[in-house]
C-alpha cells in the first residue's frame, strides 16, 4: 500500500487510472505481486517481452555485458562487440539492401530518425502516414499519428510538424497522394493500436511500387511486428514487401530499451555529411541493450520460437473464436485483437481479468476489442489454461 501511495505521489502519472499492479518477479509468460498473486500475461509489455520474462540467456548476457563495460561514449564513435555483432545479425536476417542498423534507445526515436533520414536522402519534405497510425509520443512521432483518430492526443501540442498527410491504410485510391513531393510513407506493417488491422498484400505491393515509382523512401515500422512477433522474423518478409527503411523497437532489445533504424548504408550514410551528426544519441545501443537484444535474437532462433508462432496463434484462435460474445478475432500471428463490439463489455472484462489473474488491455484507437499478444515462447498447455480461465470471464458477461 505504501510503496502504491508513494507511485502515485512521486513517479509521474501517464493517465488518472494506472493499473497499479505491484510486481515482485516475473518468469516464462507469468509475473507475480508481493501477496503471491500470479499474472498470465498477456500483453508481454506491449510485443516486447517475445522471449519471455526471465529468459536466463538474456540475463546471461546482461551479467556479461554489464561486467564487461556498460557506457563508455556516445553512439557512433566507439567500436563495441555487441552492437557490432547484433547489427551483422539483423543485416543478415533483413532483405540483401538493408545491410545497416542506426541503433536508438526507443521505437519513437528509431521513428524520428527514420523521418529525418527520409527527408535528408531525399531533399524533400512532405511525409505521409496512415489513419489510426501510432508511431510514438515524441513531437515527431506524434505529427504522424494517424488523423483524425489521433487529434484528441495531438491537439494540445499543436503546431507539429508541418507538411504531413495521412492517407487510408489499404487504400489503393489514396496511393495518389504520394507524389514526388513525398520524402518518406511511415507504414505500420500490421496496425497495432488501431486494435489489430491486417494489410492487404496487394496494397503493400502497390504501396510499395508507387514509393518507388515517385522516390520516396517507404518506412516500415515494425517495432510491434517484429522480433517473430506475426511469425516470421519481420512482418515485412511475411508479407514478401522490402521497404527502404525498417523502424525496430519493443522486441528488438530483449527486454532492454534499444530502438533501431536498418536501412541501406547508402541511405544511412546521408546522416553522416554535409553536416555529419545528422541525428546524435548518448545511449543509442547501449552495449548491455545490444548484448540483451543479441541473446533473444539468438535464443529466438536456437529453439526455433518463431515457426511455432503461427500454430499457438491459431489454438488461441480455436479455442476462443466460437464464444457467442466474441464478434471477431482479428490476428497476424500472435498478435491478436478480440473483438466484442462494445466499449462496456471491454471495460466488464478488464475488471474480470485483473481479479482472475489476466494481465491485457485494449488499444489506442480500439476500445472495443482486448489484446493478446503473450511472450512467444507461451506453451500449449498455458494457452489452454488462460483460454479457459478467458471464456469464463466471458459467460459472466
Ligand atoms: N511504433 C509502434 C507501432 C508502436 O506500437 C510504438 C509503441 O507502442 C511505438 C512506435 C513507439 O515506441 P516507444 O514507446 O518505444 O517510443
Amino acid at each position: 500500500m505504501i510503496l502504491r501511495k508513494q507511485f502515485l505521489q512521486h513517479v509521474g502519472q501517464t493517465s488518472p487510472s494506472p493499473m497499479l499492479i505491484e510486481v515482485a518477479r516475473a518468469e516464462g509468460s507469468f509475473f507475480y505481486t508481493p501477496e503471491g498473486k500470479r499474472y498470465f500475461d498477456l500483453v508481454a509489455g506491449v510485443s516486447v517481452s517475445n522471449v519471455g520474462h526471465g529468459n536466463s540467456e538474456v540475463i546471461a548476457a546482461v551479467q556479461k555485458q554489464a561486467a564487461d563495460y556498460m557506457h563508455i561514449m556516445v553512439y557512433g564513435e566507439m567500436v563495441e562487440r555487441p552492437q557490432v555483432e547484433y547489427a551483422r545479425r539483423i543485416a543478415e536476417l533483413l532483405p540483401g539492401a538493408l545491410d545497416c542498423v542506426y541503433f536508438v534507445s526507443s521505437g519513437a526515436e528509431a521513428v524520428e530518425v527514420a523521418l529525418k533520414l527520409a527527408k535528408r536522402y531525399t531533399g524533400r519534405t512532405e511525409l505521409i502516414s496512415m489513419r489510426r497510425a501510432y508511431h510514438g509520443s515524441t513531437h515527431g512521432a506524434m505529427s504522424m499519428m494517424g488523423a483524425p483518430e489521433g487529434e484528441e492526443w495531438k491537439a494540445a501540442f499543436r503546431p507539429l510538424l508541418p507538411d504531413t498527410r495521412a492517407i487510408e491504410f489499404n487504400s489503393f485510391d489514396d496511393l495518389r497522394y504520394i507524389t514526388e513531393r513525398t520524402a518518406g510513407v511511415l507504414c505500420e506493417v500490421v496496425q497495432g493500436e488501431a486494435g489489430i488491422r491486417l494489410p492487404n498484400p496487394e496494397w503493400l505491393h502497390a504501396l510499395r511500387e508507387r514509393c518507388s515509382e515517385v522516390g520516396a523512401l517507404l518506412i516500415f515500422d515494425e517495432i510491434q511486428t517484429g522480433m517473430g512477433r506475426t511469425g516470421e522474423m519481420f512482418a515485412s518478409t511475411k508479407y514478401g514487401v522490402t521497404p527502404d527503411v525498417v523502424c525496430l523497437a519493443k522486441a528488438f532489445g530483449g527486454g532492454m530499451p534499444l530502438g533501431g533504424v536498418a536501412a541501406n548504408s547508402k541511405i544511412l550514410d546521408s546522416f553522416t555529411n554535409n553536416p555529419c551528426l545528422g541525428h546524435i544519441t548518448t545511449f543509442g545501443g547501449h552495449p548491455v541493450c545490444c548484448a540483451a537484444g543479441l541473446a533473444a535474437l539468438n535464443y529466438l532462433i536456437n529453439n526455433n520460437i518463431v515457426e511455432q508462432v503461427e500454430a499457438k496463434g491459431e489454438l488461441f484462435e480455436r479455442l476462443l473464436a466460437d464464444h457467442p460474445h466474441v464478434k471477431e478475432i482479428r490476428r497476424s500471428g500472435l498478435l491478436m485483437a478480440v473483438e466484442l463490439g462494445s466499449s462496456e463489455r471491454l471495460y466488464a472484462m478488464m475488471d474480470m481479468f485483473k481479479e482472475a489473474g489476466i494481465m491485457s488491455d485494449w488499444f489506442l484507437y480500439c476500445d472495443t476489442a482486448f489484446r493478446i499478444s503473450p511472450p512467444l515462447t507461451i506453451s500449449e498447455g498455458e494457452i489452454e489454461e488462460c483460454c479457459t480461465i478467458i471464456r469464463r470471464a466471458l459467460d459472466r458477461l
